[in-house]
Formats: structure tokens, C-alpha cells, sequence
């Protein structure tokens, strides 16, 4: 089978329009997903500097090559530019025009002032392997951290693309353009394939990029809570039984806390709900960098909070129940310019690592407790009562 550069140029569009269309109607839908307008508006571009570059021969040459070209540095610019926006970093539209800009300069001398096919083609070359470093390295540098698996893949795609960039470089500078026009020629139908599944691929891994990350805020919100962000209830629980069950298999003690809001009725009639809001997410952003990272901290309903400690015995988690008591009554509630007092009463439950227990035992024993707190005056702590 002969494959003929030009039917595979055309193939190579018809797909790239193909991905081109079905990425713009994938930005319809998922409107405001950071880098996607960036990447619809690349693609679009890499068609329109393949259309402008097929004009060759019909239009004085500097038009289509000079235009195609710019469109196609563009393209791999905006490329980038949508991979920062992905990665949350500062988008540098300004940079990456200037380099475009640099590049059609060289373009134009190697076309108008001293024509070289060669030179051309190996700018060409260095350019898109540059991008391709470039939204590799961010990737692997600056990729959401809930998503290593997918930006590894991705940034994957686009170095594979950069080796083999790197190799036909190294051909076309060591082997001149006559030398040897069949086997170049070779060269020529093997890149125009390899641009063919590297575009593919690389097109498919900007859709895998958001689907993941789409993925990822979903689980995200099905864990947390809506108003505070620390787990929501039946996490919480899921979590604390399957902690709980390895805390009994090693032999590990763990203690359970409930803290409960006082007079936190008063406190909404007094200031509102709005700012009973504001008090709820200021407990949790006040407790939750005081954990480790094996605690769990979630909201068990209302003004009522649990953690789970795997490791804790009773004593310790007393005290950890106590600084948080004290943390909390000692950093009121900012509210409309005003300071807020706001206490919380906490029950302990601990588990001292030998026997069977169950998650609802430890739940019930702690609200016990909690209920001792508030009886014995609140913003206090107390153990499970014997
Ligand atoms: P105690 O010290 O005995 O715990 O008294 P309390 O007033 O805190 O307890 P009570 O159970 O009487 O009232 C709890 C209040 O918490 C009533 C409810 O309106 C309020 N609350 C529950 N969830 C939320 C919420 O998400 N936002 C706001 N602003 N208030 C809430
Ligand atoms: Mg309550
Ligand atoms: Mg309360």
C-alpha cells in the first residue's frame, strides 16, 4: 500500500476538524471549565492554518505559508496558554504571542530573504516540540494534584510527540533536503501519520483532562458538606466505620468527639441565620488544620460536629477536646465588622483497642457525654460517663 502525503494530510484534517467540532460542543455544555475555551479556540486556529497552508500553489506562496504557519504557532500557543488556565496558573497570553511572533519573523526571512524549505520545516519542528515541552513540563510540574493520574497520561502524549519531533529534527539537520528523496519521503508520510494519532491523542487527552477533573469536583461534592466543606454526614460515618474496623484489627485504640455549638438557637435569634453561617464554617476552618492527617472531622447535622481520632486513648483525646474548646472560645465570630463569642461543649468516646465495639456505641457514648457537658455548664469537655 502506497500512502501519498497529501491523501493523508486531507485524512489528518477531516479528523482534526472532526475532534475540532465535538471539543466545541463539549464547551457548550461544560461552560466555564478553566482552559477549554483556550483549547476550542486552538483547534479552531490549527484548522484554519491548515486550510490557509493547502492554498500553497493557487496564491502567491508567502500568504498561505506566512498565514498557515501563524495560525498554526497560535494554535500551539493557545495550547499552552489553556494548559495553564487548567493548572490554575497565570495565563501568559502576552508571552506566548510574543514567541509567535519570533517564530513567523524567522519564517518570513527563511522565506522571503533566504529561501530554505529546510530551515523552515526545522523551525517548524523546534516550535511545536517547544509547546510541547512546555504543556508537558506543566503538567508534570503544575497539574491538580487530584488529577496526577490523568495529567501523567496526558503530559505522556505530548513528550511521545516531542521525542519523535526530536528525531526527525535530528534527520532533517544531519540528512539536507536532496539527499536522498525517497527515503525522505518516507520521513514525510510517517510525520504526516504521526501528526495524525499524535493530534488525536493529544485532542482526546484535553477531553480526559476536564472529564477527570469533572470527575474528581463531583466525588468532591457528593463527600463534603455544602455550607462548612469538611465531610458530610454519610462519609463521615463510612469513613469512621472502616477506621474504626482497622483500630480493632490492630489492636489500636481511637476515640470519637462530638462537639455541639452552645446556645447556638440564642445566637441565630441574636444575629441571624446568616451569621449562625458564618459561625458554623468558622468552627470548621478554626478546627480542621488542627488535625492530623489520619482524623476525621465532619458535620454530623446542625451545629453538631464529630471527629473521629484512629490512635487516640481516652486522656489524649480529652486534651485534643480540650484545645479545641479553648481555640474556639478564644476566637470570636467575625461578623459584619463585629466580633462574635462562640463556645462549644464537646463529649469523648475512646475505644482502648482490645474487644468488639461498634461505631454507634461510640456515637451514642460520646453524645452522653456531650450531654454532661452541657448540663455541668457548657464550654466544657467530658468523657463517657461510666
Ligand atoms: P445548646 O447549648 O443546648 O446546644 O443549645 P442550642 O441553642 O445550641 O441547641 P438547640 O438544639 O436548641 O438549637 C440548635 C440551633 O441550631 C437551632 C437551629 O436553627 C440551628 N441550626 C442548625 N443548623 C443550622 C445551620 O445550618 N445554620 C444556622 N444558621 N443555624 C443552624
Ligand atoms: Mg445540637
Ligand atoms: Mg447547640
Amino acid at each position: 500500500m502506497t500512502l501519498h502525503p497529501e491523501s493523508l494530510a486531507t485524512a489528518a484534517f477531516a479528523v482534526s476538524l472532526a475532534l475540532t467540532a465535538a471539543l466545541t460542543a463539549m464547551g457548550a455544555f461544560l461552560k466555564g471549565q478553566p482552559g477549554l475555551r483556550k483549547w476550542i479556540l486552538a483547534l479552531w486556529l490549527a484548522c484554519a492554518g491548515t486550510v490557509l497552508l493547502a492554498l500553497r500553489g493557487s496564491v502567491p506562496e508567502a500568504i498561505p505559508v506566512l498565514g498557515g504557519h501563524l495560525m498554526l504557532s497560535l494554535s500551539a500557543a493557545m495550547t499552552w496558554v489553556g494548559m495553564a488556565e487548567f493548572c490554575g496558573r497565570p495565563v501568559e497570553v502576552r508571552r506566548a504571542l510574543e514567541l509567535s511572533a519570533i517564530y513567523i519573523g524567522v519564517h518570513a526571512f527563511f522565506l522571503l530573504v533566504h529561501p530554505s524549505l529546510g530551515i523552515r520545516s526545522i523551525n517548524y519542528i523546534l516550535m511545536s516540540t517547544a509547546w510541547n515541552l512546555a504543556i508537558a513540563w506543566m503538567l508534570l510540574r503544575h497539574g491538580p494534584k487530584e488529577l496526577t493520574g490523568s495529567s501523567r497520561l496526558v503530559a505522556g502524549l505530548f513528550l511521545a510527540d516531542t521525542l519523535f519531533n526530536a528525531g526527525v529534527l535530528l534527520v532533517r539537520a544531519t540528512h539536507p533536503l536532496a539527499a536522498n528523496t525517497n527515503w525522505l519521503g518516507s520521513l514525510e508520510v510517517a510525520q504526516y501519520l504521526e501528526g495524525l494519532v499524535a493530534g488525536t491523542l493529544e485532542t482526546l487527552g484535553l477531553a480526559i483532562l476536564l472529564s477527570h477533573r469533572l470527575f474528581a469536583q463531583l466525588q468532591q461534592a457528593a463527600r463534603s458538606d455544602g455550607l462548612t466543606g469538611i465531610l458530610n454526614r454519610r462519609t463521615l460515618d463510612e469513613e469512621a466505620a472502616r477506621l474504626l474496623e482497622i483500630c480493632q484489627r490492630q489492636g489500636l485504640p481511637c476515640a470519637v468527639l462530638m462537639a455541639d455549638v452552645d446556645h447556638f438557637k440564642h445566637f441565630n435569634d441574636a444575629h441571624g441565620h446568616l451569621a449562625g453561617d458564618e459561625a458554623l464554617r468558622h468552627l470548621a476552618k478554626l478546627i480542621g488544620p488542627e488535625l492530623r492527617k489520619t482524623d476525621l472531622f465532619g458535620r454530623y447535622g446542625g451545629e453538631e460536629f464529630t471527629l473521629f481520632l484512629p490512635g487516640s486513648q481516652g486522656p489524649q483525646a480529652l486534651a485534643v477536646a480540650d484545645r479545641f474548646r479553648a481555640l474556639v472560645a478564644s476566637r470570636p465570630v467575625t461578623w459584619v465588622g463585629a466580633e462574635l463569642p462562640l463556645t462549644i461543649s464537646v463529649g469523648v468516646a475512646a475505644y482502648g483497642g482490645a474487644g468488639p465495639v461498634e461505631l454507634m456505641l461510640l456515637y451514642t457514648e460520646a453524645d452522653k457525654a456531650l450531654y454532661l457537658a452541657k448540663e455541668r455548664g457548657r464550654n466544657r469537655v467530658e468523657l463517657t460517663p461510666d
